[in-house]
């Protein structure tokens, strides 16, 4: 059976050269990079400074503004929180996209209780965040405007670079989420005009348990670890040295080589998107159309719940991701988000179709060959899903909605 794995917004596999460069630390070099007095630690802090230099020449910062936390989620509460705790004194407003991961959403729920207030930007049909809207919901006490680079689940890329000036002029920091992003676009914090950016290793083909997020100089963050003084006293706790270095080495190949991927995704996503207009009726894309990540592709398809087709893909070797409640991350909370995510909500499709959506993300291992595999079980899968719907039935026989 096939084996296609379009799933790599979710993770990415390993670069094998990432997988070369971690090996040492686990067995070799086990070393402390705090304890430096010694050779072990020595080599652990040789390490971890050179894994730092490769992901800030990743985003064009500064070594020394990196800061190694577990991974995003880790990066986006201590951008989120530590923004706010360190800068109360000023203002207690903070302004985010209603689009954002639920590592940012989830980690602005506790301040509330402490006197925050957060404005949600409304985003358009494609997902887009209006800079001129954060310019508008600025005020005197608004002390962060945190706005993700791109949207996993949709693919769009927002204009960071512009909400990036608008901040920048009205002097509030600015965060991006650029945990989707980041290794497959080109980010550069200083065009960007970003003060914290949020970066995860496993999203751009090195290992989990390494992220990071860069801290422009002078931004004042307080820590959300107490604990030792680690990573200039930004994140405490002893780093995960082989998934640091792993982290590193997948930076520097995202680096040399991701121009050529995304050229290729870009192709592939075009290839997958115009088979399936072709092939599929009743399909509505998902984010913008040109400003998206690379091999994204994200659709709903009417009368077939995402899910069963998800289910019916993976039968047939086809992994990928629905942006339906149901696939999980929402468990947990109320009734309505049962019905829909919040990210399709958020660009207008109406909730008891949401359930449709599928996001197919391909990654540099993927062929043009499978491309055409998918092509060729995607159409089936939708058809036999009709034939169970009794809103598709009713449809047929009544002609309209
Ligand atoms: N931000 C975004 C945009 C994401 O898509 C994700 C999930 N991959 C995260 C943050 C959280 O990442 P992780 O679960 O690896 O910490």
């Amino acid at each position: 059976m096939a084996h296609i794995f379009f799933d790599h917004i979710s993770t990415t596999p390993l670069d094998p050269r990432v997988y070369e460069a971690m090996k040492p630390y686990f067995l070799e070099w086990y070393g402390n990079p705090s304890s430096h007095i010694h050779d072990q630690g020595q080599a652990a802090l040789v390490a971890v400074d050179a894994a730092r230099g490769a992901v800030a020449g990743l985003v064009n910062a500064d070594p020394r503004e990196i800061v190694f936390t577990s991974g995003a989620t880790e990066a986006n509460n201590l951008a989120i929180k530590g923004v706010a705790e360190a800068h109360a004194k000023k203002g207690r407003h903070i302004i985010v996209s209603e689009v954002e991961h639920f590592s940012v959403m989830n980690s602005l729920l506790p301040l509330g209780n402490r006197g925050y207030e957060v404005t949600r930007l409304k985003v358009d049909r494609d997902g887009k965040v209006d800079p001129e809207d954060v310019r508008s919901e600025i005020r005197a006490d608004t002390i962060l405007i945190s706005v993700m680079h791109a949207n996993s689940e949709i693919g769009t890329i927002e204009p960071v670079a512009e909400i990036g000036r608008i901040a920048r002029e009205r002097e509030v920091l600015f965060h991006t989420d650029a945990t989707a992003s980041a290794g497959h676009v080109p980010l550069d914090v200083r065009e960007t005009g970003a003060d914290l950016v949020t970066l995860s290793g496993h999203n751009f083909y090195g290992p989990k348990g390494a992220g990071a997020l860069f801290v422009r100089d002078g931004v004042a963050l307080a820590s959300q670890l107490d604990g030792g003084f680690q990573e200039r006293g930004f994140r405490a706790g002893t780093e995960n040295v082989p998934a640091v270095v792993g982290m590193g080495a997948a930076a520097g190949i995202a680096k040399a080589e991701m121009d050529g991927w995304g050229d290729r995704l870009r192709g592939l996503g075009k290839r997958l998107r115009d088979g399936i207009e072709a092939t599929v009726s009743h399909v509505h894309f998902t984010g913008h159309a040109t400003d998206r990540l690379p091999g994204h592709v994200s659709f709903w398809v009417e009368f077939a719940e995402g899910e069963s087709l998800l289910l019916f893909l993976n039968l047939r070797g086809v992994m990928a991701a629905s942006g339906s409640a149901c696939s999980s991350n929402l468990r947990g909370h109320d009734e309505e988000d049962l019905v829909a995510s919040p990210v399709l909500r958020a660009i207008g499709v109406p909730s008891d179709v949401c359930t449709g959506s599928i996001t197919f993300s391909m990654g540099k291992g993927n062929t043009g060959e499978e491309v055409d595999e998918v092509l060729g079980v995607l159409p089936g899968i939708v058809r036999r899903l009709w034939d169970m719907s009794p809103t598709y039935l009713d449809y047929q026989k009544r002609g309209t909605r």
